[in-house]
């Protein structure tokens, strides 16, 4: 057998950019919504928490996604994505923005029945949160100086029908504030994402299901589930 020498790598289009990014690292906050947090079973006031999915879970710009095995509920969570253009640890959250390189709308597809069995039984989400295909993600638009990221509405829709609708502002930590703690426990480089955590809504996908998911002012993501 050969060895591998060269692994695929997982890239996202930049908008404007004959250059795509190269994806290093999916991180991922859970529960940084309360009104989400509540819908999965908490009282809404818990810290948010961190969790990861391989880069190659990655599908740049959406499209086909086959309905994965080992589940029968299959969720969305729209999603902004935070790309990272420049690396740092112990990042303060008023230099964050200094980081991003950019900003995307994402979905972080879940096996939700596997994820509260992982809950229940105190074991890790890998296997509920980072599977093949698990994060479809938008083209990334390059952050303008003055673009805020303190508000913006966020949104999914199945089948034309919206399902998700919130604003950015409802997060519980910010922008700013995510980097801040995430680059307390991991040195953030360039190429990394982070998912900051879904707003209320969530629900199952089935086959022939058409998702379309938005954030203000950015390149649409569009998958069907096959
Ligand atoms: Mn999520």
């Amino acid at each position: 057998m050969k060895i591998p020498e060269t692994a695929t790598a997982a890239t996202l289009t930049v908008v404007g950019s004959d250059t795509p990014m190269a994806i290093r690292r999916i991180f991922c906050v859970g529960q940084n919504y309360a009104e989400h947090a509540r819908e999965m079973g908490g009282d809404g006031r818990a810290p948010p928490f961190f969790f990861t999915k391989p880069a190659d879970a990655i599908v740049p710009g959406g499209g086909d996604i086959a309905y994965p095995p080992r589940t029968s509920n299959f969720h969305y969570e729209v999603e902004l994505v935070i790309a990272i253009g420049r690396g740092g640890a112990d990042i303060p959250a008023a230099a964050a923005r200094d980081h991003v390189l950019g900003i995307a709308v994402g979905v972080d597809l879940t096996r939700r029945d596997l994820q509260a069995e992982a809950k229940a039984a105190g074991l890790p989400w890998d296997m509920s949160k980072a599977f093949d295909r698990s994060a479809p993600c938008a083209p990334i638009t390059v952050l303008a100086a003055d673009r805020r990221l303190d508000s913006g509405a966020i949104g999914l829709a199945v089948n034309g029908t919206i399902r998700q609708q919130a604003d950015i502002a409802d997060m519980i930590w910010s922008v700013d504030e995510i980097i801040a703690e995430l680059s307390t426990y991991v040195a953030l480089a360039p190429g990394d994402l982070i998912f900051t955590g879904t707003p209320a809504g969530v629900g199952a996908l089935e086959r022939g299901d058409r998702v379309r998911a938005w954030i203000e002012g950015l390149p649409e993501l569009e998958i069907e589930i096959v």
